[in-house]
C-alpha cells in the first residue's frame, strides 16, 4: 500500500510538498483550515490531490503515515497536539524534501538578514554560471523544484518555524547570521527555544561541512562556545580578525578561506549600513567556499540590486530622499536602518508591537531623529519612549498621510525613513502592502 502523507496548510510549501509526494507515489491529502487560493486549487485538481478547506477532518488527517505541516501553523494547535499524540511524525516541507535530492545545500538562517543575504549568495553562485536553484522562504516552493527541476545547487532561507521541523536534513554549509528576540509568542521556553531553533541549522553537520556565523553578535558567541560543533567554523566579524572568516580592516573588507584572500573597498559593496556589510561577508565567504573566482564574487557584491522593502532607495523629492525598510518589523533592523542613516532623518515607524524595548534606539534617535511620525492604530509605546527625545511627533493612520507629513516636515538633504520596528497588520495587509502604499504615495509628492 502507498504510503499516506497529509499536507497541514495549502500554501506554496503545502502544495509544493503535495506535488512532490504524488510524484513520490504516495496516497496524498491536502488540508487548510482557511481558504485555499484559487491558484492553489487549481494545481492540486491538475494533479488529482484530494482536499479540504475551511475544516480539519480527523479521520483523514490522524491515518496519516507522516504529516508535512507548513511553518505557519504552531504545534499547539488541536490537530498537530492529536497528530503528534498518536506517534505521526510531523515533518517540514524542507524535511520531506531534502530525502529526493541530493543537490548541494547552503542554507541561511537568523532574526534578521535571511532574504537579503539568500538573494545575495543566489546572484553570486547564478553569476558564475552554477546551475543553482532559491528556495525555503523565498520564491517557489523547495519540495515543487526538487518534484521538478534539476539543480546542483540550492540556497535555502530557513525560518526557525521551517528548522523545528527538521530532523535528519543536513546543510552543507549553515549559516547563522544573527539571534535577537523574535517570534517569542511561538516559543514556550522563550529565547531559550527560539535560540535552540535557530541550531538546527548546524544539526547532523559533519566535519566535512561548514558553519558560517556572526562573532559579533552575543547569543550566537556564547552557544559557539558552549556547543560541540564538527563543521569547520568560519565566522564574521567587524571588531576581530580570524585566520579564516570575514572581517574588515579600515574601509577594506578582507575575506578568508584556506589560502584564498580576497579583498575589496567596503565603498565597493552593493549593499550599505553595517547589517550589510555582515550580509556581504556571510555571502563572500560561502562562495570562496564554493571556490568561485575572486572576480567574479567581488563583481556580483558591488552589482547586487538589492531587494524590496529593505532598506530600498525610493526617490529623492526636492533633495529629500525617501527610504523604504517595511520590512524592518522589529527594533533590530530598525537599528541597523537608523545606524546607516548619514542625514538627518524624519522616521516613520509603528504598528503592532511585539513587546518591543525600544531602549536600544535612543542614542540613535537622539542624535539623527527630527521628527517622528507614528504610522499605527496605538503609538503610546512609541511616544513614552522617544517623547523626551524628539520634538515633533505626530500620530498618522495611513501611508499617504504618514509620507505628505514628512515631506511637509523635511529639509533638503534630510532623509524619511519607513523603519516601523513593528508588524504591519494593523493598518495594512502585510510589510510588502505597507512599503507598496508608502512607495505609491512618495510618488505622488
Ligand atoms: P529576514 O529575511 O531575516 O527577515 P531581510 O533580509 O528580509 O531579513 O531583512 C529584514 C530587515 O532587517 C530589513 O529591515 C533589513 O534592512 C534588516 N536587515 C537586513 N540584514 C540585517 C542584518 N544582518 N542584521 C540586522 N538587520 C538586518
Amino acid at each position: 500500500m502507498s504510503k499516506r502523507i497529509v499536507i497541514l496548510g495549502a500554501g506554496e510549501s503545502g502544495v509544493g510538498s503535495a506535488i512532490l509526494a504524488k510524484k513520490n507515489g504516495a496516497d496524498v491529502f491536502v488540508s487548510d483550515f482557511g481558504a485555499i487560493k484559487a491558484k492553489y486549487k487549481e494545481r492540486l485538481n491538475e494533479l488529482g490531490i484530494s482536499w479540504e478547506e475551511k475544516k480539519h477532518t480527523k479521520d483523514l488527517i490522524l491515518n496519516a503515515d507522516e504529516i508535512i505541516k507548513s511553518p505557519g501553523i504552531p504545534e499547539k494547535v488541536d490537530i498537530v497536539k492529536s497528530a503528534i499524540e498518536k506517534g505521526i511524525p510531523v515533518i517540514s516541507e524542507i524535511e520531506y524534501a531534502s530525502r529526493y535530492t541530493d543537490a548541494y545545500k547552503i542554507c541561511i538562517t537568523g532574526s534578521n538578514g535571511k532574504t537579503t543575504t539568500t538573494k545575495l549568495i543566489y546572484h553570486i553562485l547564478k553569476n558564475a554560471g552554477l546551475n543553482v536553484g532559491l528556495a525555503g522562504n523565498v520564491g517557489q516552493s523547495w519540495a515543487q523544484q526538487v518534484a521538478e527541476k534539476n539543480y546542483d545547487y540550492y540556497v535555502i532561507e530557513l525560518s526557525s518555524f521551517q528548522l523545528d521541523g527538521m530532523y535528519d536534513f543536513k546543510a552543507d554549509i549553515a549559516i547563522l547570521m544573527n539571534i535577537t528576540p523574535d517570534h517569542l509568542d511561538r516559543y514556550e521556553e522563550g529565547m531559550t527555544g527560539y535560540t535552540n531553533s535557530k541550531f538546527r541549522i548546524i544539526q547532523n553537520q559533519t566535519a566535512d561541512d561548514f558553519f558560517i556565523f556572526s562573532a559579533d553578535d552575543e547569543v550566537t558567541k556564547n552557544e559557539v562556545q558552549k556547543r560541540e560543533i564538527k563543521a569547520k567554523k568560519l565566522p564574521f566579524s567587524l571588531k576581530q580578525n580570524f585566520d579564516e572568516g570575514a572581517y574588515t580592516k579600515e574601509e577594506t573588507l578582507i575575506i578568508k578561506y584556506k589560502s584564498n584572500e580576497l579583498t575589496m573597498s567596503i565603498h565597493d559593496l552593493a549593499l550599505k549600513g553595517q547589517h550589510n556589510t555582515y550580509n556581504s561577508m556571510a555571502a563572500g565567504i560561502a562562495a570562496q567556499v564554493l571556490k568561485i573566482r575572486k572576480e567574479d564574487i567581488r563583481e556580483s557584491l558591488s552589482n547586487f540590486q538589492g531587494v524590496e522593502h529593505r532598506l530600498e532607495p525610493v526617490l529623492k523629492v526636492h533633495g529629500i530622499e525617501f527610504i523604504n525598510d517595511s520590512k524592518a518589523t522589529n527594533v533590530n533592523s530598525t537599528w541597523y536602518a537608523l545606524e546607516s542613516m548619514k542625514n538627518d532623518v524624519i522616521w516613520i515607524a509603528g504598528g503592532i508591537d511585539k513587546g518591543n524595548d525600544y531602549s536600544i534606539l535612543e542614542n540613535l534617535v537622539r542624535n539623527k531623529v527630527k521628527a517622528i511620525i507614528c504610522l499605527g492604530k496605538d503609538n503610546e509605546k512609541i511616544h513614552k519612549a522617544f517623547g523626551a527625545y524628539v520634538e515633533t511627533m505626530i500620530d498618522v493612520q495611513s501611508a499617504s498621510e504618514a509620507v505628505k507629513t514628512a515631506y511637509y516636515l523635511a529639509k533638503k538633504g534630510d532623509a524619511v525613513l519607513l523603519s516601523p520596528a513593528c508588524a504591519s497588520f494593523d493598518l495594512f495587509d502585510n510589510y510588502e502592502d505597507r512599503g507598496d502604499q508608502f512607495k505609491q504615495a512618495v510618488r505622488e509628492l
